[in-house]
């Protein structure tokens, strides 16, 4: 599968580093998530509030995830109880990857900003959950780029290839670091209101 140059990511700190490994160019689907909780996320770690303009996600398959320094140092947080796994590099709070809670669920979405080199991450496909003026929000998903998404992901289940990822282990279907849920007091700072 790395017949091309891979995707590197790190940490801000540079204590965990890795790369995804790519067969076809991007090798993934980026996409802009304006929803509250990739906001929520975003200020945990301390970073800047990512709105108006969403958090950069870098969607492609667990399988291709590969962690080449620092992986120790991966842990996952939830912001609720049956929210998406939220992997983040404990040396310095930095989010790098959302997955599913199930491994045979094979999706891993890089935040965008891990990129060594954003370029490859290829342009932006489409951005969800926009807040609309009435206060809800809209999934805007393209039709075309989601079907591509979960042929791919299919793909992945079918062959088997979703066991083959260091944040599950494909055996007991239990994650690389058990997730610790927030507490009420720690997502109480995390949902302000939008300026939008
Ligand atoms: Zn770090
Ligand atoms: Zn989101």
């Amino acid at each position: 599968m790395a017949d091309l140059e891979p995707i590197r990511f790190s940490c801000d700190c540079g204590s965990v580093r890795g790369h995804i490994a790519r067969s076809s160019k991007p090798g993934g689907t980026h996409v802009v998530c304006h929803c509250k909780h990739c906001r929520a996320a975003a200020l945990w770690s301390g970073a800047p509030d990512p709105d108006p303009d969403g958090v950069g996600v870098f969607q492609t398959s667990a399988d291709r995830v590969r962690f080449t320094e620092g992986q120790d140092k991966v842990t996952a947080i939830r912001l609720t109880p049956k929210g998406p796994f939220r992997w983040i590099a404990s040396c310095c709070s930095a989010p790098l990857f959302n997955t599913a809670s199930d491994p045979g669920v094979p999706f891993a979405g890089l935040i965008a900003a891990r990129a060594d080199d954003p370029a490859m991450l290829g342009k932006v496909r489409m951005h969800i959950f926009r807040p609309q003026p009435d206060g809800s929000s809209k999934w805007g998903g393209s039709p075309a780029v989601i079907v591509s998404m979960l042929t791919g992901l299919a793909a992945v289940r079918l062959s088997g290839r979703w066991k083959d990822t260091p944040l599950f282990d494909a055996a007991t279907r239990k994650p690389l670091a058990t997730p610790r849920l927030l507490t009420k007091d720690e997502r109480a700072t995390l949902y302000p209101p939008r300026a939008y």
